[in-house]
């Protein structure tokens, strides 16, 4: 398949192998035909799940597998066909039309897990003597643990009906809502991923214009976003209780299979390293910005040193191909792939979703990327990050469809640790002690922001949680746990006030994904503590042995998957031994310093 391009070299991707466009009469058929199967598989398995012997049993998993199949198309398609639409009807209207229907049609399906979670511990075990069922036994772990959570057939059938119009319908308002906003800067008019790349200008007055207008835009908004943010909040808290869950944040570990205590742990570690990290690095970084004191919006401001280079497409392809490759000639053959086929969908332009992300709806086949790649060495590393993601999908198509799942606490591993590779080779080829500098100051600095400064969301979202249970909080009450926060993690090197009160409205996983936020230290922790491993070449086979945790992450048992690694996640140290390597970066920049 060859790629289309688009001006400077970019590719854009097609999605036409799912469908050909938003008026493709296939979509309706297949939704159609989704509505008839469930129907069909209800009226042969409701009432005997319990009860099925192994061949029927698979017969019934075949058929699960199909309709998974078929809704990944579907939703997929209307999503990923979305993200570049957002301000076209057509398109939003699609994605929402069939997650309606989807839903509807999923009502069908509740009965299966609920009927398999009656079944006896012994009837369990004789299908699993089969050798053909044992396939699915991360599967069939995964129904079993949420037994003590789950309701009652109709209430259960309730909320996923319900829900359209609840908790999704608040996710989907904040993201339609936050994507037209716009934002005013020297009389010109910018979207939010322009914005944002306003706010790392070299020039601090652009700088400081950008920051107060991405925070005053926020608060013109805090009426509207305050309230959905109470309403999907308020939401999940009563699904919590009725199901029996104890903190906020239990629901999600226990989807990750991580226990409250280990992000306790996590959290409570990253916190005592607040000061000898981040609020260490600031004070350097105030000294290399030539200031007292940085503002909050120049924490990612470029270095006086940097010499704001610009990266093409090609030459950001070539560096990050290149780095994969020098760590893994296997990895490298994964990754290619995504450059000689149109998977990815690079340039930003209006109406499409800021950021950057990696889609694949398919378990059984390559995922999409979708950057806003506007050519800064973040871009490329972004690049890096995104395409981790892809291989790391890749890696894991042998598992299957009802054994995949998204478990966070993975899930950024293979993107970090990409990142981490092209930043190495980076500093490796690094010319200059200024080079040297610079590199390590933006590497600390983001190591910061995945590592420490998502701990400080994390406390933010504890808090507001917490503090719903007792009733609806205002806005300004969100603007202040939000600046405590900031101020306990940032340090007393770093201005945070008024003019950065409500950024927590930009943080789009709070609204769509509560208790994302913790996964990304979690991520950065586990491939610091693995990276360094790698450094000093304390473990043999250790690309072989990546690979192989990468094909595991969402089917193996934790402590299974890091003991190659001779790694114990259940442990403080664990995570410290993560956060090490950061001092380890930040004792090389003052150094060079000196
Ligand atoms: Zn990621």
């Amino acid at each position: 398949m060859a790629q289309n391009k688009e001006k400077d070299n970019l590719p854009v991707w097609d999605l036409s192998e799912y469908y050909a466009s938003e008026d493709d009469p296939q979509i309706d058929k297949d939704l159609a035909q989704y509505a008839k199967k469930a129907e069909n598989f209800a009226q042969k398995y409701r009432g005997r799940v319990a009860k099925l012997d192994a061949d029927e049993f698979l017969e019934a998993l075949k058929v699960l597998e199909q309709l998974s199949q078929m809704a990944s198309r579907l939703g997929g398609f209307a999503h990923l066909n979305s993200t570049t639409k957002m301000k076209e009807t057509k398109a939003t209207a699609l994605y929402q039309k069939v997650v309606e229907q989807l839903t509807h049609a999923d009502r069908e399906l509740v009965f299966f897990t609920l009927e398999y979670n009656k079944m006896s511990a012994a009837a369990e075990k004789k299908l699993l003597s089969d050798k053909r069922v044992q396939k699915y036994t991360p599967y069939m772990e995964r129904i079993r643990r949420f037994k003590p959570y789950e309701l009652k057939e109709d209430v259960e059938k309730t909320l996923l009906e319900k829900d359209v119009t609840s908790g999704s319908a608040w996710v989907r308002y904040y993201e339609e809502y936050m994507a037209r906003l716009t934002y005013k800067v020297q009389g010109k008019v910018y979207n939010d991923a322009e914005i944002s790349k306003l706010s790392l200008s070299a020039d601090a007055k652009i700088r400081a214009a950008a920051g107060k207008e991405i925070n005053r835009v926020a608060k013109d908004n805090s009426f509207t976003v305050s309230y959905i943010y109470n309403m999907i909040i308020k939401d999940k808290a009563t699904e919590d209780e009725k199901r029996g869950f104890k903190r906020p944040m239990s629901a999600r570990n226990l989807s990750e299979n991580v226990s409250d205590k280990t992000v306790d742990t996590l959290a409570e570690t990253v916190r005592k390293n607040y000061k000898n990290i981040a609020w260490r690095f600031y004070k350097i970084k105030a000294k290399l910005l030539g200031v007292k004191k940085i503002n909050y919006w120049d924490r990612n401001a470029p270095l006086p040193i940097e010499d704001d280079a610009n990266y093409s497409w090609d030459d950001a392809v070539k560096i990050v191909l290149n780095a994969y490759d020098e760590f893994s000639p296997k990895l490298y053959n994964i990754a290619k792939d995504f450059f000689e086929n149109p998977w990815i969908d690079a340039a930003p332009k209006a109406g499409k979703r800021s950021g950057a992300f990696c889609s694949g709806p398919l378990v059984t086949e390559h995922p999409f990327l979708m950057l806003n790649f506007v050519g800064k060495r973040n871009d490329v590393l972004t690049l890096a990050h995104e395409l981790g993601h892809g291989c790391h999908h890749q890696l894991r198509q042998k598992n299957g469809i009802l054994n995949e799942t998204t478990r966070m606490t993975t899930e950024e591993v293979a993107s970090v640790f990409g990142e981490m590779l092209v930043f190495q080779s980076m500093l490796n080829n690094a010319k200059t002690k200024q080079e040297r500098i610079s590199l390590l100051a933006m590497k600390v600095n983001d190591m910061i922001n995945t590592a420490i400064r998502q701990i400080a969301f994390h406390f933010f979202e504890m808090r507001v949680h917490e503090e719903r249970r007792h009733g609806e909080l205002s806005a300004q009450r969100f603007n202040e746990i939000w600046l405590e926060e900031m101020k306990a993690s940032l340090g007393p090197a770093v201005v945070v006030d008024k003019n950065s009160e409500a950024i927590w409205e930009q943080v789009g996983h709070f609204f769509f994904l509560p208790f994302y936020v913790y996964a990304y230290s979690f991520a950065d922790c586990v491939v610091n503590s693995l990276y360094w491993l790698k450094l000093t070449n304390k473990v043999e086979n250790f690309e072989d042995k990546y690979l192989h945790l990468l094909s595991q992450t969402a089917i193996g048992d934790y402590k299974e998957i890091f003991k190659p690694f001779g790694l114990n996640p259940e442990k403080a140290d664990f995570w410290q031994g993560g956060l090490n390597l950061i001092s380890y970066y930040l004792d090389e920049l003052e150094s060079l310093l000196k």
